[in-house]
């Protein structure tokens, strides 16, 4: 598979759960145009080129993304949702075109078993409505069925950890060392999440990017590889806010309302902005977490 198509790759795990609303975002503006290269693509890219379900890039054996639709009108219904917010699937039965005659039905296939055969996985893209997609992270086909039907299930391609360690082969590589990198990887992926869905401080509102930090609610030590990465185990903070939350200083209900601990003195909560009403805005998959800082992060 070619950087280009496996930086692509990169990018849908990157941007999973993100809603992209017009074609703009998948594959440029007018038609031949595609996306300019960014921080996850160096080349100009697409994501799906839209005409059909299944996306091989010209003179590519495999598929490099498919657009599930849950219209009947070829592919029909075919997603089994992870979660209520249908930004999650647990498996999809991925069904060729049905229509016999479909010129292209036959190289779906062939590219399918490819994919199969070869464990390439592939991005899929949800279409939510006319103009709307999901992208809904990586999929892998784990099954042929008898009845033409591949069963794909979610696929985690980047697990860096995992990843840094296939690369990392020298065996007299220091661990501490090793550790640091796949640290410094995950932060820089864990930030890059965080960048994805805001742009500034949750509590003050500073706008720097070079000054923010990815700050996580559950600390990176105590976390597993998966909550180290997950967008809703952290907040976008600026040193001053990420220093309060990481010592315990500051905590947050689950109403996100600030709960500020008795060891600040006025004066340190007035110079750092810390007014009892201040509110952040949060998510439902936050609490989780937040509740494990209030209990064992907080100081009183
Ligand atoms: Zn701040």
């Amino acid at each position: 598979m070619e950087v280009v198509h496996e930086a692509i790759l990169r990018k849908f795990e990157f941007l999973k759960g993100s809603l992209i609303v017009g074609k703009a975002g998948i594959k440029g503006y007018k038609s031949g145009e595609k996306l300019p290269p960014d921080q996850y693509v160096p080349e100009a890219h697409i994501l799906h080129n839209l005409v059909r379900g299944f996306y091989k890039p010209a003179g590519k054996p495999y598929i490099l993304s498919y657009q599930a639709t849950e219209s009947s009108n070829n592919y029909g219904e075919q997603i089994v949702w992870g979660d209520e917010n249908r930004s999650e699937f647990s498996r999809i039965e991925l069904a060729p075109p049905n229509k016999e005659n479909d010129n292209s039905r036959k190289s779906d296939i062939t590219a399918a078993r490819y994919n199969f055969k070869n464990n390439i996985p592939f991005g899929i893209l949800h279409k939510v409505k006319k103009g709307h997609n999901r992208i809904l992270g990586l999929g892998i086909i784990t099954s042929e069925r008898n009845d033409g039907i591949f069963v794909v299930e979610p696929f985690n391609y980047k697990d860096p950890f995992h990843t840094l360690k296939e690369l990392i082969k020298d065996e007299e590589i220091n661990t501490n060392y090793m550790t640091e990198v796949i640290q410094r990887r995950g932060q820089e992926i864990f930030k890059m999440k965080l960048l994805n869905d805001y742009t500034e401080c949750a509590i003050c509102k500073m706008d720097e990017p070079s000054m923010l930090i990815a700050s996580h609610i559950k600390p990176w030590r105590y976390s597993s590889n998966l909550e180290r990465l997950d967008k809703y185990n952290g907040f976008l903070l600026c040193p001053n806010h990420d220093k309060l939350f990481d010592k315990g200083l500051i905590t947050f209900t689950d109403e996100g309302k600030v709960v500020i601990s008795s060891l600040l003195t006025p004066k340190t909560k007035e110079i750092l902005g810390l007014a009892d009403s201040l509110c952040i805005y949060l998510e439902n998959p936050h609490k989780k977490y937040l509740s494990w800082h209030r209990e064992n992060c907080f100081k009183e």
